[in-house]
């Protein structure tokens, strides 16, 4: 089962994707956590990246196309994968129709989770994630049982660079230019599955899990 989950930043995907890999064992594809992973590790990726991350822009698609066609090579990808995150823009996604080709795969379902721009901002300055495991917490909806504690490892919170008013604002602008029109590429395709992400978040769960049982 391969699937995309498409939406604005802050609108639960990256949530939803580690609800999808726990219960059907298939691996996220985050480019986000890929580049973050390659900022920190200070590699050649990471430093060209890291600019346009910090101003919220977008990362050269050639950069992006090329980690996530080896990453789709690995072999935990053989039974499936979500990508989330990724692709961002048109020439991403045409370049993916080219690698899964290649590869004799196709996407099953582009899961778009709509959430209106004006509830982004509230959730994603209130975003936090685990320093340790990467679990996400969010101060309003889903905030950790000790403040500044991960409920599951105990690592310590904190709150992404981007996460900060003003880059949510560059980051929501960059999503309705270059990554809406995708919806229209994936409906045209007949893949897309559009669900309400302003439920709460099991809701929201279980609405995905409903769709993607059916493949
Ligand atoms: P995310 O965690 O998915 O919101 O991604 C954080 C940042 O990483 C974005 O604001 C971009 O700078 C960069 N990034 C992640 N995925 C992509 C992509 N598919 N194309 C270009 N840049 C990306």
């Amino acid at each position: 089962m391969n699937i995309i989950l498409l939406g604005l930043p802050g609108g639960g995907k990256g949530t939803q994707a580690r609800f999808i890999t726990e219960k059907f064992g298939i691996p996220q594809i985050s480019t986000g956590d890929m580049l973050r992973d390659a900022v920190t590790n200070k590699t050649d990726l990471g430093l060209k990246a890291k600019e346009y991350m910090d101003a919220g822009k977008l990362v050269p698609d050639d950069l992006v196309i090329k980690i996530v066609e080896e990453r789709l090579k690995r072999d935990d990808c053989k039974d499936g994968f979500i990508l989330d995150g990724f692709p961002r823009t048109l020439l991403q996604a045409e370049a993916l129709d080219k690698i899964l080709t290649r590869m004799s795969k196709k996407i099953d379902y582009v899961i778009n989770i709509d959430v209106p721009a004006e509830d982004i901002v509230k959730r994603l300055t209130s975003r936090r994630i685990c320093k340790k495991c990467g679990n996400i917490y969010n101060l309003l909806s889903n905030p950790p049982k000790i403040d500044g504690k991960c409920d599951i490892c105990g690592g310590e919170l904190y709150q992404r660079e981007d996460d900060k008013e003003e880059t949510v604002r560059r980051r929501l602008q960059v999503y309705k230019e270059d990554t809406e029109p995708l919806i229209m590429y994936y409906k045209s395709k007949g893949v897309l599955k559009t669900i309400d992400g302003r439920k709460d978040i099991d809701d929201v769960k279980n609405l995905i899990e409903r769709t993607i049982s059916k493949v």
